[in-house]
């Protein structure tokens, strides 16, 4: 046995000693001066791996509709948007990683449904709520053309966000998206299934990452080396349709096959199931179709539910990577007549007197609190989370 490994059986030994609440193990005697200069001419040790916790939050689509950025123009003309988001802040600034799906260009105008823009200074509002990773790979993509996603991305590069599915140059495409976390390295992935009709320009195919099964193939087997953990983020799916198609459950599990560690699914503005698929190499996979709105101006009462992903990424003492406690927490959005107070709201702290005055009551029929519990139970079944199990906590 080398003496690297005498050391190392020397230390297990101490361990388990301890363990096993024996005495105390004396320390070694002093080893013989000529001893320790051979020791040291040894090659280092190969570090022991370090057991880590990462939280990580993701949210579903955040679709700021123009009445949403007229709520937050101020009297001297600027927007604030942070009212939106206080009341889930503390639970997304807590997280290690929070990710969200920035459904909307936010080039500088309010743009009017069906070319959807909001100002700058929303971005502001989700940086301050505590995002860091962003997907900007979805069907509005290009309401404002190339260059509106362009200003868009510069603005989140500004703010030090993390930017997935869509970029700035060929050379931004071929840089992985990774972040570090506790020792740990997350690569993130982020595909839409189209852009509205609004064509790609010829030469410009780089700037957004469309659905393509080879190409998910590709990226995910050029990335799985370099990260310890791989999100996919997908847009996709039907809106308003409460259960995954066909196609969204074949592509989640050719991904699972990839070897991705989670897949966080957007677009249908509706909350979809979550399920573990088990990938062709025996690995598990979460996948969660639908997050539904984070938050909207929508008028159909399903689409006031949305959900906040939560999940601890473990790294074991064996340098095994598992997923545990996935599921999700219930959110509302809330807004009044003349599209007033947009909030996101837990459904858990929501009231009788906050739903009497939620406008969607105008356009759809009538809401109560049990029509939005039995929604969440109904969709997310055993993966429902509370305030209390959520991962982290303000
Ligand atoms: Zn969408």
């Amino acid at each position: 046995m080398k003496r690297w490994n005498l050391r190392r059986f020397a230390a297990l030994f101490c361990c388990l000693a301890l363990l096993g609440g024996c005495t105390p193990v004396e320390g070694p005697a002093e080893e013989p001066e000529e001893e320790k200069e051979q020791q040291e001419a040894l090659p280092p040790e190969e570090p022991a791996v370090q057991p880590a916790r990462v939280t990580l939050v993701a949210a579903g689509d955040n679709l700021l509709h123009n009445t949403i950025s007229f709520d937050a123009e101020q009297g001297d003309g600027s927007y604030d948007f942070r009212p939106v988001y206080q009341f889930v802040k503390g639970m997304v600034s807590a997280a290690d990683i929070a990710f969200l799906n920035q459904e909307v260009p936010l080039s500088g105008t309010v743009g009017r449904y069906p070319t959807l823009d909001a100002p700058q200074q929303a971005a502001d509002a989700v940086v301050d709520c505590g995002f860091d990773v962003v997907n900007e790979a979805t069907n509005h993509a290009l309401d404002k053309g190339v260059q509106g996603l362009m200003t868009t991305l510069e603005g989140w590069q500004q703010r030090g966000i993390l930017t997935l599915g869509a970029f700035l140059s060929p050379e931004d495409a071929s840089q992985p998206r990774l972040l570090e976390k506790e020792g740990l390295t997350f690569g993130f992935l982020g595909y839409t299934y189209g852009t509205n009709g609004i064509p790609i320009p010829e030469g410009q195919e780089y700037c957004i990452s469309l659905i393509d099964r080879a190409k998910i193939k590709s990226d995910i087997a050029a990335l799985r080396p370099q990260c310890d953990y791989l999100v996919v983020s997908m847009h996709w799916g039907t809106e308003n349709r409460l259960t995954p198609t066909e196609e969204q459950q074949e592509l989640a599990q050719m991904i699972a096959d990839c070897g991705a560690d989670l897949i966080i699914g957007h677009h249908p503005h509706v909350l979809e199931p979550a399920q573990w698929l088990t990938g062709a190499g025996g690995n598990q996979t979460f996948c969660v179709y639908s997050l539904g709105n984070f938050v909207s101006s929508q008028n159909t009462k399903e689409t006031m539910l949305g959900g906040l992903l939560s999940l601890t990424v473990v790294r074991d003492e064996a340098g095994n990577i598992t997923t545990e406690a996935p599921g999700i927490l219930p959110v509302i959005t809330h807004f009044e007549n003349g599209g007033k107070n947009y909030r996101i709201y837990p459904l858990e702290d929501y009231t009788q007197d906050l739903i009497s005055r939620h406008a969607v009551r105008k356009y759809d029929s009538p809401i109560t609190l049990e029509y939005y519990q039995d929604l969440a139970r109904q969709v997310l079944g055993e993966f429902q989370q509370t305030k209390e199990t959520f991962a982290c906590q303000p």
